[in-house]
């Protein structure tokens, strides 16, 4: 059986804590591996040498730095498939989702390659008399990433590129349930010239995590995963004064306006709603159409696409989603489903049976559709985090948007519509950080930033794009004058340019 270990100075080494964790192949339920979890003295072990190999990788200029990361990509591209494969295995998801999960996380390091320009500072030439003020913008350290199960590729990625291109180390805590592909990371950076300690790879629960947040050499931690472990995250890691950003939990409502392409609307509600088992933070899990007649049609046609969605292992090409990440997943999930039951809601399409033949000790759910959802049920409130779509019915396109203001996150929405007012209304006046106009899944591209708003996110800066740029340097303000230049004695008042 595989044992995985940690990714410390550049060496694999094995767990010293004694303590471990299953390693599951959801398509068929099997373990197939154990994970060590790292004690706090194992992460000491890697921010010493995390810290120790910094000063000189700031030291290497910025376009070096970023050939190292352009050789790491070439040999992300030459791995592809056994990465894709390695990913699917211990997630779950489809190996086409799986690549799509590596090329995402692909295009933020191909965006950090523009760091010799993007780091840039700015220059005053004759901010006043013989004084000329630029600015620097420095690495921070010792930077650190725990990111969740459900892009084990994607998240790291957006993490450890802008981070490492902007001359930090990092310690990377992947999701103890998929750690193989962030360990191949580790070693593929290695390959590709990046020095022994900036990429290191600590596996571990939450004694890994606490370790991490109280080590004073760990200067800034991008966290993602749920609301709770986000906001617990963030308030650690501020009272230990480091710089932290969080992103949580999700429930992202697509709106459907009467004016809207039905056919596209419910294409978009199919691939939004399963895609990946429903578990992607920008997953859509409730639908809100706008107006009875809108409802009817949209639970009329959703109905049969949802009954036949093709659900398969991970292996299988032709599959729409595969099994969920873990049974406690999976059993979580239908019970969210009993629930939504109880608390009235009307299950029209109900998955909770569904097995799959050949893979019965998988972790699978079939596709659940529910109509008549209200905003007071649980299963409304919650994160389900699985295939499962609530249908909540507004009047009118205001009691959708308030719908929409009023609930707790606020990571991704859409609306579909034709009217091009309505579309601008709705992203102009939406609490929500990602908005999507006619587009279900409205992940910014790499050179834009990622984040939602309220509770999806505790935090100022965004990650990828310009902000983790900024996230991941400090700036410091030179004023420069030189004694050429005019000098005009002792002055003991705050000295102004007016
Ligand atoms: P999770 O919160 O359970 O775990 C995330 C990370 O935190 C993992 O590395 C885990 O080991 C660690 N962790 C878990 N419990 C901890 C604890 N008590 N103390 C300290 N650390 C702990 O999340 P998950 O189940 O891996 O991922 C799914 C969640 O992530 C969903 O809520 C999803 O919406 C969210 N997510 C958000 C985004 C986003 O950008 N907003 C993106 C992807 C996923």
């Amino acid at each position: 059986m595989r044992q995985v270990g940690h990714f410390i100075g550049g060496k694999h080494v094995a767990g010293t804590s004694g303590r471990t964790a299953d390693i599951y192949q959801p398509m068929d339920g099997s373990v197939i591996g154990k994970v060590a979890l790292a004690s706090p003295a194992e992460v000491r072990a890697a921010v010493e040498n995390a810290a120790a190999a910094q000063p000189k990788w700031a030291a290497v200029n910025p376009q070096r730095r970023a050939r190292v990361l352009m050789k790491f990509l070439d040999l992300i591209a030459q791995n592809n498939e056994e990465l894709a494969e390695l990913l699917a295995r211990e997630h779950g998801k489809t190996i086409a989702d799986a690549k799509g999960d590596i090329q995402r996380g692909v295009e933020v390091v191909e965006f950090s390659l523009g760091v010799p320009n993007l780091m840039k500072g700015e220059f005053t030439d004759g901010a006043g008399p013989g004084i000329d003020i630029y600015s620097l913008r420095q690495p921070l350290g010792v930077c650190a990433g725990i990111t969740p199960f459900n892009f084990p590729a994607m998240i790291p990625l957006w993490k450890l590129g802008p981070a490492i291109a902007c001359g930090n180390a990092f310690i990377l805590k992947p999701s103890e349930r998929d750690p193989g592909v962030p360990m191949r990371l580790a070693e593929l950076f290695l390959e590709a010239g990046g020095p022994p300690g900036i990429l290191n790879v600590v596996n571990g629960d939450k004694e890994a995590v606490d370790a991490i947040l109280d080590d004073p050499d760990v200067k800034a931690i991008g966290f993602v995963g749920s609301t709770p472990i986000a906001e617990y995250i963030y308030a650690r890691g501020c009272a230990n004064g480091k710089r932290v950003q969080c992103f949580g939990g999700a429930k992202n409502h697509m709106i459907i306006m009467p004016d809207a392409d039905m056919d596209q609307a419910v294409d978009a509600l199919i691939g939004a709603g399963y895609g990946s088992a429903g578990e992607r933070c920008m997953a859509i899990s409730v639908a809100v159409p706008v107006g009875k007649a809108t409802a009817d049609e949209l639970v009329k046609r959703l109905i049969p696409r949802v009954e036949s969605l093709k659900i398969g292992p991970s292996t299988d090409s032709s599959a729409d989603y595969g099994p969920v990440v873990t049974k406690a997943a999976m059993e979580k999930i239908k019970a969210y489903v009993d629930l939504g039951i109880e608390e009235g809601a009307k299950l029209v399409v109900d998955g909770r049976d569904f097995k799959m033949q050949g893979y019965e000790n998988g972790f699978y759910v079939g596709g659940c559709l529910f109509d008549h959802v209200t905003k007071d049920m649980r299963i409304y409130k919650e994160e389900i985090f699985g295939p499962v779509l609530g249908v909540l019915r507004a009047e009118s396109y205001d009691e959708a948007l308030k719908l929409t203001n009023d609930h707790e996150y606020g990571n991704g929405t859409a609306i579909f519509t034709r009217d091009g007012d309505a579309a601008r209304d709705f992203a102009s006046k939406v609490q929500v950080g990602m908005i999507g106009i006619n587009v279900p899944i409205p992940v910014p591209l790499a050179y834009y930033t990622f984040g939602g708003w309220k509770r999806s996110v505790f935090g100022d800066l965004n990650q990828h794009g310009p902000d983790s740029i900024r996230f991941y340097t400090k700036t410091k303000t030179v004023t420069a004058r030189w004694p050429s230049g005019i000098k005009d004695g002792a002055s003991f008042v705050i000295p102004t340019m007016g």
